[in-house]
């Protein structure tokens, strides 16, 4: 029940900010901040809306009456201060964020529900009630630190930083039992690929009904169903992808980011928010802890740890101090000379002696072998195969990508280009030979070299749905596939027993992204995937192969080695004001037309020229570009970007709101977005 006359409210449209209504008397009772509302807006009758306050009597406009009140639970105060951040940092529409926190599907809510469990869990049901392991001294040592903050219900981020295999897991259920036992709720985010049954069992046998789980393969009825007993508090747990983070409850006691580091946390598109980030604030504005996990930390958690605004709480052994992998490493600047001298011409460039080797004896003990490529297999760059050495931009230091056919070297950040030199420039021996390697040319090269084995793809274009992978993986576990070629998409979470062969092809490519992350992916990959190998009774062997083995990334990984790892990375980054020191935008405009794009992507420059000589504050502003992005034709649409780069996030904040607070400058039909604290700069 709320007695204004006006009242503001956030309408799902593209506008920058709320508008006013008139709350017609007879819907006043049913009405309060935070319900969902229809309204008339221009020439539509009905759009959707939340009703965020008082407002105020206008003069100038015409004020139309609110049409409706929705039955449905409104937004509670935190969630509502939340979302409000979410809009203005991340400079979304702010009726277009509230939106997002109202369940897809809302009219099964009137129908009555027939509460069947989605499969998945139904699976997982009676099976309760199974003997919890005892935690070791590492694992209750983090179990007690959050269980002060839970019970003291205040908000503090803990950073969980323990190899893979130390068991993490049993620290997350533990410390759930901790926040129910204070009959609040717990939030579990993971990247959606690590939302497998068997994580899903895992919870389901500890707290049986009480868990609700969201994934983007349930049905809207399932999903509405899942999504409403949260909100109402029927179940206490709420497992999801990112999305759920949107689910509104009030009642939280607790958020946990499993794999905070994974880059599916960032939403590409639309509101192009980072999920462990928005988690963070989440945490905040509910006054409840936020637990972070991860073998690989990102680099900006750890150095939130070394500024102690984060408590990192440590599980350096494996559980059952079960050992960790053996690494070796294949120098690939030998292994021309060696195929010449051994007769092995036929042999792809990279294939190994080594490999090769391995693969053939575990082909003979009948076990299984992975062979791991990074996904982002499509950016070029050339390589010196005698002595390793790539080109990179003298500006940015990022690896140069190859185009026209392999003649141009061009920097993706800031834009400068070069002809690509006949021989090395390091080395002066040898011509560039151009790399980009997909998982379908190794999966034949494969075939042709073992035409007797089973071969399996695991990567976006072959497992685009959630049976498919759970059917690859099944087959995985059966042993109906002997090798399997693959994408980080299988190097998370799952223990295959009797996988003994882990093979990175070319952890190269993984460095050469022209992306400043790429050795903190790298150095992630290549311990996720050696983590894969050895879990079970039997050894296992990683192989990765290199033509930089002395490249630190590679070096740390093998040694699992993560704290000097990041050390070293830290003070690059530190260099060049990159993440987490400095803070990065990205200013993406787009359009059919490519002259245009142009056109706008250089006024798009004057632009902030101007803005920096109107207004001195901006003037530590790095400004990169504008240049083609690596993805320069998506959709048919041509994409130029520019990037912005500067100390303070504040700063940041309100000189992007400065400069799209009017964009009537842009060519017709170019768009302009911003990505804030962008992810992948591809
Ligand atoms: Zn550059
Ligand atoms: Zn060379």
């Amino acid at each position: 029940m709320i007695d204004w006359e006006f009242v503001q409210v956030a309408v799902e449209a593209p506008l920058s900010h709320p508008l006013t209504y008139r709350l017609p008397k007879d819907l006043a009772a049913q009405a309060s901040t935070g319900s969902r509302v229809r309204v008339p807006l221009g020439k539509r009758s009905s759009a959707m809306g939340v009703l965020l306050g008082q407002g105020a009597a206008s003069e100038k406009f015409e004020i139309k009456d609110i049409s409706a009140i929705v039955d449905e639970p409104f937004l509670g105060e935190k969630t509502l201060k939340w979302l409000k951040w979410l809009a203005q940092y991340y400079l979304h529409p702010p009726g277009q964020v509230y939106s997002l926190a109202f369940a897809p599907g809302a009219e099964f809510r009137k129908k009555k529900s027939n509460k069947r469990s989605p499969t998945f869990l139904r699976e997982a049901e009676g099976k309760t009630s199974k003997a919890a392991p005892t935690p070791n001294a590492d694992q209750k040592g983090a179990i007690d630190s959050i269980a002060k903050s839970v019970s003291e219900g205040k908000y503090e981020t803990f950073l969980l930083y323990g190899i893979t295999g130390s068991g993490k897991t049993e620290v997350y259920l533990r410390t759930i039992e901790n926040v129910l036992a204070l009959n609040k709720q717990a939030l579990v985010l993971v990247p959606e690929i690590s939302l497998t049954p068997q994580l899903i069992r895992r919870f389901v046998e500890r707290f049986g009904e009480n868990v609700a789980v969201i994934h983007s393969h349930l049905t809207p009825r399932e999903r509405a169903d899942q999504w409403w007993s949260a909100v109402k508090g029927e179940k206490k747990i709420l497992i999801g992808a990112r999305s759920a983070l949107f689910c509104p409850l009030e009642n939280l006691g607790l958020i946990i980011v499993d794999e905070e580091h994974e880059g599916s946390f960032k939403q590409e598109e639309q509101l192009k928010y980072n999920a462990r980030d928005a988690a963070i604030m989440r945490a905040q504005f509910s006054s409840c802890p936020i637990v972070l996990g991860s073998a690989t930390p990102s680099l900006e958690s750890w150095h939130n740890v070394k500024l102690q605004k984060y408590k990192l709480l440590k599980l350096p052994n494996r559980v059952e101090n079960r050992p960790l992998p053996v690494i070796e490493i294949v120098d690939m600047r030998l292994e021309k000379e060696n195929r010449r001298e051994k007769g092995f011409v036929d042999r792809p460039y990279w294939m190994s002696e080594l490999l090769n080797n391995e693969i053939v004896q575990v082909l003979n003990n009948k076990e299984q072998g992975a062979l791991f490529l990074n996904r982002r297999g499509f950016a070029q760059f050339v390589i010196c195969q005698s002595c390793g050495f790539t080109e990179s931009c003298p500006h940015c230091s990022v690896t140069l990508t190859a185009h026209n056919r392999g003649l141009r070297l061009d920097c993706h950040y800031c834009g400068f280009q070069k002809q690509i030199p006949r021989l090395c420039t390091s080395c002066t021996k040898d011509i560039y030979t151009s790399v980009g390697l997909g998982t379908e040319s190794v999966a034949e090269d494969l075939k042709k070299l073992f035409p007797d084995s089973r071969i399996a793809r695991a990567d976006r274009d072959e497992i685009n749905s959630r049976e498919s992978l759970e059917a690859l993986l099944d087959k995985i576990n059966n042993h109906e596939v002997d090798l399997i070629v693959g994408t980080q998409m299988i190097a998370k979470g799952h223990d295959f027993p009797n996988l003994t062969l882990v093979g990175a092809i070319l952890a190269d490519v993984g460095l050469h992204f022209p992306d400043f992350r790429s050795s903190e992916r790298t150095f992630q990959l290549l311990t996720q995937v050696a983590g894969r190998a050895g879990r079970h009774q039997k050894a296992g062997k990683v192989i990765i192969q290199t033509y930089i083995p002395e490249h630190p990334a590679i070096q740390f990984a093998m040694k699992h080695d993560f704290e000097n790892f990041s050390q070293q990375e830290l003070k690059f980054r530190e260099e060049l004001n990159y993440p987490p020191f400095g803070k990065l935008a990205s200013i993406r405009v787009q359009g059919t037309d490519l002259a245009k794009v142009e056109k706008s992507a250089d006024d798009a420059k004057l632009r902030i020229l101007n803005l920096q000589k109107i207004n001195s504050d901006y003037n530590n502003l790095e400004i990169l570009g504008p240049c083609e992005a690596p993805m320069a034709k998506v959709r048919g649409k041509y994409r130029y970007h520019l990037l912005l780069k500067v100390i303070s996030a504040k700063m940041m904040n309100a000189f992007l709101q400065h400069l799209t607070q009017n964009l009537d400058w842009l060519e017709p039909g170019v768009k302009l977005s911003v990505d804030v604290d962008p992810l992948h700069l591809l």
